[in-house]
């Protein structure tokens, strides 16, 4: 039987580093293995390491090599040569090809922690494994390899689950997300995207104060495509940043036709992806912006989200002073929400503060966090910035947090985000705040 090659002879069969198989042996030996034992069912195994890259970066590669050898061995030491292999493919990727009920994937991934942390190295290394169970022994082993890795994908760098098995809902994102991907230049051309504006209202003043513009996607077929499914697959193929500046000229476009036609203006706030702060042209393209509507920095503002802080904080301050030179009003979006907010606080110069709608939401049910809340809207006055609450639905939110302070809200409550119509509809009817 071929599996018997899982022991480490050093040849071109097998990667040099560990002596587990390589890459191209596996798939053949595990095409075969699956062949033949049709009597035992399998699991294909992806397995790698938190963050492995950060570990080759600061410490020798040789540590790196270490690593990777010492989990060799213990993989080695669990696979049955009769009816097991492994394989590293490339870096910190491990392939298994293991009977399930010799699979005991919890005890092989705290036996692996533990192996590794005897190596004292003084650095977190968590092994984190995607398990698909095969069911269809005609799929090529690739795409066995791929389901496994979806599984893994899906919980990469979440502390608390080491392990998922590939289901069938993970192929059907994939597949949506497939779609999305290949959309989206034609919804960009064709004129699919739109922008809605949801307005910021004063409760005190009875005012609207600013509005936000958020993106929609009418799909010819399929209907409305909600934000939240193909916004973060933009923010993982790069497309967000073409998308933003999209939106951003619409809600240009949209304040010079209301000045055109000689009504009072409040300011439009946007969304700055994070991925936006690697453009270096992006200072010079809002301002192109601005002189090409003839419109003034205060009739936009930028928001931008707490994540971004994790990023590259100098860039991203340095991003933020050049836009405050330029006349812009910053506004950190969905504060309270990662878990950056306070470092992000303490160290850019913003202007408003927009707190996540979790608070909200968790309002009536705990006491803490109204009194989170309290303390927020206090200490974001006294640093002289502004406050907007999101997601306020309820009479009873509204009335609450409007008395914390000089709070503007956002949410149901006051309105829904409207199609650009119909929020001019309502600009007319309300009192504005005069800039
Ligand atoms: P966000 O920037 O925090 O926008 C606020 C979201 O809260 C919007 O969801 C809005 O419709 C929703 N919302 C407002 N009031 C309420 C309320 O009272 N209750 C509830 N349940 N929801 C409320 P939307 O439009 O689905 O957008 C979701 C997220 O997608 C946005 O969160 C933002 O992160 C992103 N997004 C939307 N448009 C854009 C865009 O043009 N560019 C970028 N980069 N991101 C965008
Ligand atoms: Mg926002
Ligand atoms: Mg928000």
């Amino acid at each position: 039987m071929k599996a018997e090659g899982i022991l480490p002879t050093v040849g071109s069969k097998f990667d040099e580093l560990t002596g587990l198989y390589n890459r191209e042996a596996f798939f053949r030996e595990a095409s075969l293995l699956l062949g033949v034992r049709y009597d035992v069912n399998y699991c294909i195994v992806c397995m790698d390491i938190s963050c492995f890259k950060i570990i080759n970066d600061l410490f020798h590669m040789e540590t790196g090599n270490l690593i990777l050898c010492t989990a060799a061995d213990y993989l080695k030491s669990i696979l049955n040569p009769k009816t097991a292999l492994g394989c590293r493919t490339t870096a910190d990727h491990f392939i298994l090809c293991i009977p399930s009920e010799e699979l005991h994937i919890e005890e092989i991934i705290k036996n692996l922690d533990s192996k590794i942390q005897g190596l004292h190295i003084s650095h977190n290394i968590l092994f984190f494994a995607g398990i698909y169970p095969v069911e269809k022994r005609d799929l090529p082993i690739e795409q066995m390899c791929d389901r496994a890795s979806m599984a893994l994908k899906r919980i990469k760098g979440s502390y608390l689950t080491r392990y998922a098995y590939y289901d069938a809902k993970m192929r059907d994102e994939m597949i949506e997300e497939l779609l999305i991907t290949g959309n989206l230049e034609v919804a960009l051309n064709e004129r699919q995207f739109t922008i809605f504006l949801q307005p910021i209202f004063d409760p005190k003043k009875n005012k609207i104060v600013s509005a936000e513009a958020l993106v929609r996607w009418f799909h010819p077929i399929h209907g409305m495509v909600s934000p939240g499914k193909f916004i973060p697959v933009c923010e993982r193929n790069g497309f967000i940043v073409r998308l933003d500046r999209f939106v951003w000229e619409e809600a240009c476009r949209f304040q010079r036709n209301l000045l055109d036609k000689g009504k009072p203006i409040v300011p439009i706030s946007v969304n700055l992806s994070r991925l936006n702060f690697y453009s270096l042209d992006l200072p010079e393209f809002l301002s192109l912006l601005l002189a090409k509507y003839e419109l003034e920095p205060w009739m936009l503002k930028l928001e931008i989200t707490e994540s971004a802080y994790t990023d590259n904080q100098t860039q991203l301050w340095d991003m933020i002073h050049t836009f405050k030179s330029m006349g812009f009003a910053v506004l950190m979006d969905d504060f309270g929400s990662g878990y950056s907010s306070l470092n992000m606080l303490k160290d850019m110069p913003l202007d408003t503060i927009k707190i996540d709608m979790a608070f909200i939401r968790e309002l009536e049910k705990s006491e803490r966090v109204a009194i989170i809340l309290k303390f927020v809207v206090e200490m974001v006055e006294a640093l002289n910035m502004g406050v907007v609450v999101e997601g306020v639905e309820t009479k009873k939110q509204c009335d609450y947090v409007s008395s914390l302070g000089e709070v503007a809200i956002q949410g149901y409550y006051f309105s829904r985000p409207l199609p650009m119509p119909e929020y001019e509809k309502l600009l007319d009817k309300y009192p504005m705040d005069e800039e």
